[in-house]
């Protein structure tokens, strides 16, 4: 029995008509949102009222990366992950798990140097080539963000704007490098977290169970108590 192909010009119309869609999708006008960045840093999840915003940095980190996402799955939480490129080059098979999941990427330098100490021109080879290692993992992945490693931005912010991404700070960081116990961690998300607050947690850098269960823990606290998860905004 003879091999069936489509025929050349059926394959020509279908051309067509994906050439067609691709035209009209670009025509439609950018909405609000695409406006481009600005170098204030932003510390502010959207939306009135009881909103929050996860963040985790210094990843991809198998397994607790991975953990993570069960949880952020389960409870149906989309968060953004600041990712460190030399990890990125280290497990581009979790980066693609973080975006499959319909989670947020961010750029978080090429090896978590101190920008401070940097050039800008450096700065920006630093920033394009981490975002080149994100796209080698998801080819053609949104990167809207980008945090600076320790919070020192040096001339950071400006450049990333350049690059069309916003500098994201955060208004509470649970310190959770030096691991105290997932029960201090938890109580650490109750005492400090306000409406409005973009959250800084650590999914790399070295173990990140006690985080992850900590994470899995507050978010049905903080679902009882009318908190909705966003994220943080787009533009200082
Ligand atoms: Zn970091």
């Amino acid at each position: 029995m003879p091999l069936s192909f489509p025929s050349l010009t059926a394959m020509r119309r279908s051309a067509v008509a994906l050439i067609a869609v691709v035209a009209s999708a670009t025509a439609i006008p950018a909405p609000a949102s695409a406006e481009p960045p600005t170098p204030t840093i932003v510390d502010t999840a959207r939306g009135a009222g009881n909103v929050v915003s996860f963040t985790f940095d210094d990843g991809p980190n198998p397994p607790d990366t991975l953990r993570l996402l069960q949880v952020l799955r389960r409870h149906q939480v989309r968060a953004v992950f600041c990712l460190w490129g030399d990890h990125v080059r280290q497990y581009p098979e979790v980066v693609r798990r973080i975006a499959a999941d319909g989670h947020v990427l961010c750029n978080h330098s090429m090896r978590h140097d101190d920008l401070t100490t940097k050039t800008a021109e450096e700065i920006r080879t630093d920033l394009l080539d981490t975002n080149a290692a994100i796209r080698e993992a998801v080819p053609y992945a949104s990167i809207p963000y980008f945090r600076a490693p320790y919070g020192a931005w040096g001339e950071s912010p400006q450049i990333a704007a350049e690059l069309r991404m916003q500098p994201l700070g955060w208004r509470m960081d649970i310190a959770d490098w030096e691991p105290p116990g997932a029960n201090a961690l938890v109580q650490r998300l109750r005492d400090r977290i306000t409406p409005g607050a973009v959250v800084l947690m650590h999914d790399g850098g070295g173990d990140r169970s006690q985080t992850v269960q900590a994470v899995n823990r507050i978010i049905p606290e903080l679902r009882g108590q009318q908190y909705r998860f966003t994220l943080p905004e787009r533009r200082g």
